[in-house]
């Protein structure tokens, strides 16, 4: 029996997460857990990396045949001259969430963006193809999800962010890249309220309404939603902020960040193992997680 024990250790396929903090991560219970549903002999670790042993864990992931990582901030960006290939969306976002070992090749991928896309998909039954879409923000979130949805063929595609020259740098690079017409716009309410009618999908990527500061004004006013509208909101705690409640009551569609989260970790999880995750255990594992979280 212990000898099994030990056959079975010696084999165990480990991946994990590569960030600096890393304690709060809902990561490790929801790739765990899939791992657990599939009868895997696979396991998830969450790794404190600080940034200058990066490129030392990186080493690592290549010594030790480790299968597979995430990274989060604040490597996500630091990570890629450490690694063999691009996949097209790392590539174009210049963001690395995921890592790849095959057979000793380190490929990184983006599946932020994906992850949005397949939200979007399954939990609205959104298409994003033709369709009129402002991204609130221009960080880190908004340039995984801004790219995805250019790359997904957008019609318009508008940028509002509180220090407008970072949402003009954003746009720019995409329109470069993929050759679409993106306009950068500022956040305020009159130039809002100019695009806010005609659009179909309003993705707010600022951690405005994060727990616990809940209870704040939502970044888009109120009075600019309507019934024809996606309201997508990239905090996933809670579930339902500020924003998705008023949404609600204007008639609007809403959509959480839960979604976002979960399936940038299905396609890793599929990255790594080759197998169809078990979507529903991960849900089920993250929001368990999230009410352990607060
Ligand atoms: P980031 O790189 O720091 O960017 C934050 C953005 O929000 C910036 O554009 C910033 O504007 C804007 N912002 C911050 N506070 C604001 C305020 N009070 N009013 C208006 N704008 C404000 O952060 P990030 O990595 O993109 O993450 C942003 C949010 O997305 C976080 O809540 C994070 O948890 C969430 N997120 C969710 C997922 C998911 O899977 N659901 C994935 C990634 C991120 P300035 O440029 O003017 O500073």
């Amino acid at each position: 029996m212990e000898q099994l024990a030990e056959t079975k250790l010696a084999n165990t396929e480990i991946t994990g997460l590569l960030g600096d903090p890393v304690e709060h991560s809902l990561s490790p219970v929801m790739h765990n857990r899939a791992f657990q549903e599939l009868g895997l002999n696979n396991l998830y670790l969450p790794w404190a990396v600080k940034e200058d042993k990066l490129a030392q864990a990186v080493a690592g992931i290549r010594g030790l045949d480790i299968k597979g990582a995430n990274l989060t901030i604040p490597h996500k960006q630091q990570v890629l001259p450490h690694l063999d290939e691009l996949s097209e969306e790392a590539r174009l976002i210049g963001a690395v969430n995921t890592i790849e070992n095959q057979a000793g090749k380190l490929i990184g991928h983006n599946t932020d963006g994906r992850g949005y896309l397949r939200s979007l998909q399954e939990e609205a039954d959104f298409n994003p193809a033709a369709k009129k879409v402002l991204v609130v923000g221009a960080g880190g979130a908004a340039r995984a999800v801004a790219f995805q949805l250019a790359l997904a063929g957008v019609s318009e595609l508008y940028i509002a962010n509180r220090t407008v020259k970072k949402a003009k740098a954003l746009i720019e690079e995409i329109n470069k890249q993929l050759e679409v017409t993106g306009k950068a716009i500022s956040l305020s309410k009159e130039r809002l309220a100019e695009k806010m009618e005609r659009l179909d999908l309003v993705v707010d990527t600022t951690p405005v309404g994060m727990y616990p500061q809940t209870e704040v004004e939502p970044v888009i006013p109120a009075d600019l939603l309507h019934s024809d509208l996606l309201v997508s909101d990239l905090v996933y705690n809670p579930q339902e902020t500020v924003l998705l409640q008023v949404a609600k009551k204007k008639g609007a569609a809403t959509l959480s960040g839960l979604g976002m989260l979960l399936y940038q970790g299905v396609i890793a999880f599929e990255i790594w193992t080759g197998k169809k995750a078990p979507v529903k255990v991960m849900r089920e594992a993250l929001e368990k997680g999230l009410k352990r979280n607060t």
